[in-house]
């Protein structure tokens, strides 16, 4: 080591006494059953759906005594009990479980931010909807590859995801299972696109981008940005370009049409395509 150079100091143990592992970006505790990480997640629960007056202090007291452990556990909670647990006032223990049971219908990208996987903030999720995994189940079937091509997602971030889905399975499904918690889905509408998805690229010419983009969804498809495998058409008015979604596509066997075939695919003629909405 040059002189005057410090050994840098990085704690090595979480206080679960699990050794923390570092994986070149962040420390973390590997321990899925981390007390830690369990406190952590429901207090970023109550936060990410902004769940009023249920402070730290009575989620700590809950969490020690061992009677609220997961996410699910919250949903258990009575005010009658709340109310002879904490000795707080009978009304101020019923408005608190009446404000957690209010936020019960999160949207995806809560209801997985909630669940606090590291580095997997609402932004995240929201853009991982957008690209069309927009319920629990698509997301769960997204494999790294898919998600590792969503734009600000990278192979890390998407290998981070798949795995904290897969661990907090049983978790996330108790929250829905005790019935109180219910994802608002924006699921696509059935149509005649169902189960197939589209992603644009270089200009249209009787429709803006945007507007196609909407003729997709409103008939059941998804859109997504870019090209990757599950993409059923890629259209583009220019096939020849040798654009790299172009490239892309036809390397993996991805259907390339013209603007003509997609509007013919919507069964919409082009003279009413710009008329409506
Ligand atoms: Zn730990």
């Amino acid at each position: 080591n040059p002189a005057g150079s410090r050994d840098i100091v990085t704690p090595s143990g979480c206080s679960c006494g699990t050794a923390l592992v570092d994986d070149g970006t962040r420390l973390y505790c590997p321990n899925p059953g981390c007390p830690k990480k369990a406190l952590h997640r429901l207090e970023k629960w109550l936060s990410t759906l902004d769940v009023m007056e249920f402070g730290v202090t009575i989620l700590r007291r809950l969490f020690d005594s061992g009677r609220v452990r997961s996410i699910a556990d919250l949903y258990t909670l009575t005010s009658d009990e709340l109310a002879r647990y904490e000795r707080m006032g009978e009304a101020s223990a019923a408005k608190l479980v009446q404000n957690l049971r209010s936020r019960n219908n999160p949207s995806l990208a809560e209801f997985v931010a909630g669940f606090d996987i590291e580095g997997i903030g609402l932004l995240m999720v929201e853009k991982a909807v957008a690209a069309g995994f927009d319920t629990l189940g698509k997301l769960r079937q997204a494999r790294q590859e898919e998600l590792a091509t969503i734009d600000g997602f990278g192979e890390i971030t998407a290998a981070i995801l798949v795995e904290g889905l897969r661990l907090l399975q049983p978790e996330m499904d108790a929250t829905l299972d005790a019935g109180i918690v219910a994802i608002l889905e924006s699921a696509a509408p059935e149509g005649p696109f169902s189960g197939l998805a589209f992603c644009f690229t270089g200009e249209l010419t009787t429709m803006k981008r945007s507007r196609a983009q909407a003729l997709v969804k409103s008939l059941g498809g998804a859109v997504r940005n870019s090209v990757a495998k599950g993409l059923s058409y890629l259209v583009t008015n220019d096939p020849a370009s040798g654009s790299e979604k172009s490239r892309k596509a036809a390397s993996l066997g991805i259907k390339v049409i013209d603007e003509a075939t997609f509007m013919s695919l919507c069964a919409v003629d082009p003279g009413s395509a710009t008329a409506g909405r």
